[in-house]
């Protein structure tokens, strides 16, 4: 049906039917399919599951704006209509009464674009996946009709009709759109304060638990507190003003002794991409929306990446400036994932000893002497850093807390004390001087970092598979036989992100043309999903399915990692 006309049958006509159905086999849900409901609100039954245990059905309950009811202060823009999309799917996924075989998809603390609800300027959509009532398999009639007639229009009241949220529901959805109205106006002032990261004070780093991503115990964590020296103050378009650490653009490196929170810091300008929720602790860890995590990631494929600017002269004579291999050393992959970030236009790269190859990040003048340099295939990260940001722009950020060697090329440095910072780049210096260790030089500024990944075309056909990619929980995607393993990717953050990303593989097998670089292929897909919202990606027509946007770089990064990648 068009998606503004009333539906031509009632609840009542559905919850009828569905009565009807009681006892027959599950097939016969089937017949409702279709759109049901009043002028305020229909039910549209978009695909109707084959069997219990197939995935359940896809559902929307749509409102035509006007009986929504949402101030038009809070859509006037896209951040806003994102924003309100972000705050009704939490609390569809928040409401107690929700029945338990109805779901809106996972929603973690990041304030994601996603198509779990859709707002635009004339409606409303909630979708959803809704498994059908069933014994053994026959259709339990009564409890689905009044799931689909009683529960799911008690759901759309209580959740998405506005004016009845309450003044404190209505206050926080205010709140919402306002935080994260805050948060991309201070993200685009990183890059004119020259800044690649920004740290607001009293923020909360840690997490609960390896496994949690909600904040720890405010009785149990240190609040970031901002050394004097860095501190940044911005006014933002809701009036507030935030004050906090910014990290300058250059090579910045973070050091301290061991469990001193480096890596806590570091992860959290990881996550500094994604805007996240008030009380999440991280609302004003705000980095460049370009900044890239890279980590050693050994037996990850590589498929013609120019890996020369840190691995020449192997010992099997492979060309590195076109590498492959379906087994990477740490170094290698290390180096690819460099390279590969670059390709994708990071501004920022972020990388942390603990997940770094140490012959790919140093090589001390003992060694040195050791093992000569023509028989080294390795020009370790520590003497690519400083052109990599004087020829190409590209800061770096870098926790080197056993390794003096980057100390001499900082432009700042951070020293991490019982969680708290402060700024000891003079002193670093003094004493990286007094060593007269000059084995970190610098080489040259060229355009080491200009050449091949950039470059790389996608050969037809390739990602072609008989099913289409089939995301599996947040790290794996299946293309066919083949796995994708996303684990290294660590500004992945939702399983429907990895959805996204599988669906985007096939729209990049489609539009393969032998031609276009990978980069810029993807480049118009994001310029496509601007355009059209995120829902252009889903095979479905109507009901997308759960689906959060990526960026750019992690799409790359999945096809990046496909083992059968071909190039033309
Ligand atoms: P490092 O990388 O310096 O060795 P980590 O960042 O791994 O240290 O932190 C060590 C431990 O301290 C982790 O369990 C982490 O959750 C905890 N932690 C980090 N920052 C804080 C903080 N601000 N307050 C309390 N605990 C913290
Ligand atoms: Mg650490």
């Amino acid at each position: 049906m068009a998606r503004n006309e009333t539906a031509a049958r009632s609840f009542k006509d559905l919850f009828d039917h569905a009565r009807k159905l009681d006892g027959a086999g599950y097939g016969a849900y089937k017949k409702l399919a279709g759109a049901f409901g009043d002028p305020g609100l229909t039910l549209s039954i978009d695909r109707v599951q084959a069997d219990p245990y197939a995935s359940p059905s896809k559902m929307r309950l749509i409102l035509p704006m006007r009986a929504a009811g949402i101030p038009q202060h809070l859509i006037d823009d896209p951040i806003g209509r994102v924003a309100v999309a972000d705050f009704l799917a939490r609390r569809i996924e928040a409401d107690v009464t929700r029945p338990k075989n109805v779901h809106i998809g996972d929603i973690g603390q990041q304030v994601l674009e996603r198509t779990h609800v859709l707002v635009t300027p004339d409606r409303i959509e909630a979708r959803l996946l809704v498994g059908l009532p069933a014994k053994g398999r026959r259709i339990l009639g009564r409890q689905a009709a009044h799931l689909l007639a009683d529960d799911l229009p008690q759901l759309a009241d209580d959740c998405l009709f506005h004016d009845r949220f309450d003044p404190a529901d209505a206050r926080a959805l205010e709140d919402h759109v306002a935080l994260l109205r805050d948060q991309e106006f201070l993200r685009a002032q990183l890059a004119p304060r020259k800044l690649v990261a920004f740290v607001g004070n009293g923020a909360i780093l840690p997490r609960a638990a390896g496994d949690s991503d909600r904040p720890l115990a405010a009785s149990q964590a240190t609040p970031f507190e901002s050394p004097e020296s860095l501190t940044h103050t911005f006014n933002l378009p809701s009036g507030r003003t935030v004050t906090g650490m910014g990290i300058p653009e250059g090579l910045t490196v973070i050091v301290g002794g061991g469990y001193h929170g480096k890596s806590t810091l570091l992860r959290a300008l990881e996550r500094g991409i994604y805007p996240h929720i008030v009380s999440d602790g991280r609302e004003w860890v705000i980095s460049r929306a370009d900044v890239a995590s890279v980590r050693a990631e050994d037996g990850r494929p590589i498929t013609g990446a120019d890996i020369s600017p840190f691995i020449t002269n192997l010992p099997t004579g492979a060309d590195t400036r076109r590498f492959s291999t379906t087994n990477a050393s740490g170094s290698t992959s290390q180096a690819a994932n460099v390279v590969e970030a670059h390709a994708a236009g990071t501004s920022a790269l972020l990388i942390d000893e603990d997940t770094s190859a140490t012959n790919f990040m140093i090589r001390d003048r003992l060694m040195q002497r050791l093992v000569p340099n023509d028989k080294e295939p390795i020009t370790p990260f520590v003497q690519r850093v400083r052109s990599l940001y004087d020829a190409t722009s590209v800061s770096t950020v870098l926790i080197a807390g056993g390794s003096g060697a980057y100390l001499r090329l900082a432009d700042t440095v951070i020293a991490m004390d019982a969680y708290r910072p402060s700024e000891v780049t003079a002193r670093a210096h003094e004493i990286a001087g007094d060593t007269g260790d000059t084995a970190s030089t610098g080489e040259p500024a060229q355009n080491q970092f200009q050449h091949g990944t950039a470059e790389r075309v996608l050969a037809r056909g390739t990602l072609n598979s008989r099913k289409p990619p089939k995301p599996r929980g947040l790290s794996t995607i299946s293309v066919d036989r083949s796995d994708i393993d996303l684990s290294a990717v660590g500004q992945l953050v939702a399983p429907s992100q990895t959805a996204a990303i599988a669906a985007a593989l096939a729209w990049l097998s489609k539009n393969a043309d032998g031609q276009t670089p990978l980069v810029d292929l993807v480049a118009r897909l994001e310029r496509h999903i601007t355009e059209k919202g995120l829902a252009v990606l889903a095979p479905g027509r109507d009901h997308p399915g759960h689906l959060s946007r990526p960026r750019g770089a992690e799409i790359l990064a999945a096809a990046n990692r496909y083992r059968e990648l071909k190039l033309a």
